[in-house]
């Protein structure tokens, strides 16, 4: 097997349970390396560090899948690591919908897969993982039978690992709008078209955490995708629902479930820009008693990260404005790149700006089936904060 040696002043990171070695960590490699091949990763001083594979063409040369020498990395691997998923997922109650696979959290780096109760959608995102595709649908199918497998590799950070974009089925054919039931609601998931694998579980659980606040409120959600934020809301005894989106299909999509839960008469769903529709309807001094905020992550990358902080205070700064003094505003933030600590500063601008004293009711995560690894920041993106707007 290919060894690739560190430098000498590897960074502490690697050590200490990091399983990315970007391109300038890596002092020499032993033999010829193939893009997706398994190495071996050792330090200057010969000391072993794990085994992952590699990719000469990514700048993240190489991700760690094992720091045990005497693991072998073949299907029996992959089936053991999912069956280890699928273990952590049932002790903590994520059974008929989860994220059953995170990535680098789960110790499958760039392998995501979400389970629709009978249905897998999967994503590879790196050479090294899209190579063991077979025997991840393999180990898919010894443990679950399921009723469908499609894969949502559309997505364009393949890119940066010279893979193409592209999506499909990896069993046999099936219908690929499915129900989901979360928290006793119904749901469509459109797997082939819906946005990254089909629906957001990492909310699953702050989707319950509205429950108390809107019985009997006049409620506003923004950036609501299919609406599953305000469909909580009309079933928890919201006395009106308006949920927004920019995407016609989304909203299209919202409106359906909100027919399948038997709450279209009160809870609505149109097509519009939140920016723009928020800032009017400040001007027009319109009021609720909750504000529902769950924007995309308005950048990708560390250098434009001015960008998001002026998106989060700007939204947030409108959607406050329209909360009645003593209403809530319920506000994510999906992205890594804005820390827990530095988003509340950002509420806290916001709430300035529009002279609103504010008290933190509820500041959590995303759900457990979608573990935080502490020190590797990108496993920790998800915030979500009920406020009360004095
Ligand atoms: N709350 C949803 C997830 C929202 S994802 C859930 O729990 O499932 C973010 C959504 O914001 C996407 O559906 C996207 O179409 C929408 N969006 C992006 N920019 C927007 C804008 N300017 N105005 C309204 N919606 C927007």
């Amino acid at each position: 097997m290919n060894k690739v040696y560190l430098k000498r002043k590897i960074s502490p990171r690697v050590v200490n349970g990091h399983p990315w070695i970007f391109n300038n960590e890596v002092d020499k490699i032993d033999g010829e390396v193939q893009g997706g091949d398994i190495v071996e990763v050792f330090t200057y001083d010969k000391k072993f560090v794990g085994k992952g594979y590699i990719n000469p063409k990514s700048q993240i040369l190489v991700r760690l899948l094992t720091r045990n020498k005497g693991e072998e990395i073949n299907e029996k691997f992959f089936f053991d690591q999912i069956a280890k998923c699928w273990d952590y997922r049932k002790k903590l109650g994520y059974t008929e919908n989860c994220r059953l696979v995170f990535g680098e959290a789960d110790s499958l780096p760039q392998l995501i897969i979400d389970k629709f109760n009978d249905y897998f959608v999967i994503q590879t995102l790196a050479l090294g993982i899209d190579i063991w595709k077979p025997a991840i649908v393999k180990a898919l199918n010894e443990i679950f039978q399921p009723k469908g497998i499609y894969e949502r590799n559309d997505v364009p950070v393949r890119e940066l690992e010279g893979l193409p974009q592209q999506k499909g089925f990896l069993s046999a054919p099936f219908d690929t709008k499915i129900v989901i039931s979360e928290n006793g609601l119904q749901f469509y998931v459109d797997i082939e078209n819906g946005q990254k694998t089909g629906y957001f579980l990492d909310q699953q659980d702050n989707r319950r955490a509205i429950q108390h606040i809107v019985k009997g409120a006049d409620v506003l959600g923004a950036f609501t995708y299919t609406g599953t934020f305000e469909i909580h809301a009309a079933c928890y005894g919201a006395k009106s629902v308006l949920g927004l989106d920019i995407s016609a299909n989304a909203v299209d999509q919202a409106n359906k479930n909100a027919e399948l839960n038997g709450v279209s008469d009160k809870c609505r769903f149109e097509t519009a820009n939140a920016f723009d529709v928020l800032k009017q309807w400040g001007k027009e001094g319109r009021q609720y008693d909750v504000v529902m905020l769950d924007p995309p992550a308005f950048t990708k990358s560390r250098e434009t990260i001015q960008k998001a902080i002026t998106g989060y205070k700007e939204i947030n700064l409108r959607g406050m404005k329209l909360v009645k003094p003593g209403g809530f505003l319920v506000t994510s933030s999906c992205t890594n790149l804005v820390n827990p600590e530095l988003f509340l500063q950002i509420i806290d601008m916001a709430a300035k700006d529009v002279r609103r004293k504010i008290r933190q009711v509820t500041f959590q995560t995303q759900a457990g089936d979608h573990p935080v690894i502490r020190g590797m920041d990108n496993t920790e993106y998800l915030k979500f904060l009920i406020i009360q707007v004095q």
